[in-house]
């Protein structure tokens, strides 16, 4: 199974700032290594900045951090599949909390998202994850079925399962500097793949998992060392491209 790599820049960086972040991460990594992918989520407006910074560099993707699920219309202020593709855009983020918590997506629109972007020949990675009180209320495990079940509601007979990842991010672990605990994020990681077997039965199988929440230079190989985490999805530390080029290698040294 190949790991993936991806930073979510969220809604920093100019077209500048993002061209010369990007360029520095391919001058460090050359091209991503062998085993992974790695994944630059960008925002809109600097897709195509990103995307020529990279230069070319192989393994290493653009990705947008959200996508409208419809082709075009009248929906102010969405972007469309051809608009991303057009930037060259081939990965697409789905249900990120904030997303989910700051803007009001429901579990069922996240899911019409995530359907949609595999449809339209993106990767995708959907992110899953509990708040604090949810998961003091003992509601980790009903939150995240109800999260995988809707998300992935809309897949067809005939989607696409090897272009799908997840992300378990822990709303209260997200830009808090408070990561998991190791024997967290096993358990999490495994009850993720158990519901993913129950939902999608074999297609589930090599659906990679990914988690996300302070994760660091100085945690990203312990957190990659455990069993079902096939990935990182990282914030903060992605912003710069030193730090961002120490995870995507932090278990390879
Ligand atoms: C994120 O934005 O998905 C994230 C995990 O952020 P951070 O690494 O800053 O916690």
């Amino acid at each position: 199974m190949r790991t993936i790599i991806a930073a979510n820049w969220k809604m920093n960086k100019t077209r500048t700032e993002a061209k010369a972040t990007a360029h520095e991460l391919a001058s460090i990594l050359g091209g991503a290594p062998d085993d992974r992918d790695v994944v630059v989520f960008a925002p809109f407006t600097a897709l195509e900045a990103t995307r020529e910074g990279l230069d070319g560099a192989p393994g290493i993707f653009v990705g947008a951090q959200n996508m409208y699920p419809a082709e075009s219309g009248a929906f102010t202020g969405e972007i469309s599949p051809a608009m991303l593709r057009e930037a060259g855009c081939t990965w697409v983020l789905t249900g990120h909390s904030e997303r989910r918590h700051v803007l009001g997506e429901s579990p069922d629109f996240v899911g019409k998202k995530t359907a949609f972007a595999l449809e339209q020949g993106f990767s995708v990675i959907l992110c899953i994850g509990e708040t604090l009180a949810e998961r003091k209320a003992g509601k980790l495990n009903s939150i995240l079925w109800l999260q995988l079940e809707r998300g992935l509601a809309g897949l067809g007979p005939n989607a696409d399962y090897s272009r799908l990842a997840v992300a378990y991010e822990p709303v209260w672990a997200i830009g808090t500097g408070q990561t998991a605990s190791d024997e967290d994020i096993r358990m999490v990681h495994t009850l993720v793949r158990e519901l993913l077997s129950s939902l999608l039965g074999s297609n589930g199988i090599g659906i990679q998992i990914l988690y996300g929440g302070s994760v660091k230079p100085d945690n990203a190989k312990a957190i990659l060392s455990l069993d079902n985490v096939d990935g990182l999805l990282v914030g903060g530390a992605s912003l710069q491209a030193q730090s961002f080029a120490d995870i995507v290698r932090a278990d390879l040294a």
